[in-house]
């Protein structure tokens, strides 16, 4: 059911988008908005959100805008990289509620690890303090831009 629906405009991304909810962004053009996750499974969690589309996840995505967004994903994943340093990064999607997806509108998941750190868990915890989330934000900012 929730793999194939129809797209929710008022899915919190979409607010985030239309600037009626706030987030704490990392990077922004026309193809992609990149924020940073408030329940972060690691330090650095990032989202890429595509721009301009209502696709609630990847098999919905139109495939011409797929490339100019895939690049803004690697563009953060590389970014978060320099910035943070972790031993790895994962890059992770989730398509339909049984997959996991808690938020319809398609997003990419950019989350680093260390070999020390264990993970949180998914969408879930303590909300993370944004002067936290700022703090990530403005070292991984210089290198996304
Ligand atoms: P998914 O479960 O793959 O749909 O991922 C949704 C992600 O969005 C989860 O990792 C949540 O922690 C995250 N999330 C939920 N609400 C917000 C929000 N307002 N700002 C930033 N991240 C959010």
């Amino acid at each position: 059911m929730t793999l194939h629906a129809e797209y929710e405009p008022d899915n919190i991304f979409a607010k985030i988008l239309r600037g009626e909810m706030p987030s704490v962004n990392v990077f922004e053009d026309d193809v992609a908005l990149s924020f940073m996750d408030v329940f972060p499974q690691s330090e650095g969690h990032t989202l890429v959100i595509p721009k301009r589309v209502e696709a609630r996840n990847f098999l919905d995505m139109p495939t011409e805008a797929l490339g100019a967004y895939m690049e803004r994903v690697q563009r953060v994943a590389r970014a978060v990289e320099k910035a943070l340093q972790p031993d790895g990064v994962v890059v992770t999607q989730f398509n339909g509620a049984p997959a996991g997806q808690t938020v319809f509108h398609l997003h990419f998941h950019i989350i680093p690890r260390w070999k020390d750190r264990s993970l949180s868990g998914h969408a879930s915890g303590e909300m993370a303090e944004i002067s936290y989330l700022e703090e990530i934000a403005n070292k991984i900012r210089p290198y996304a831009g």
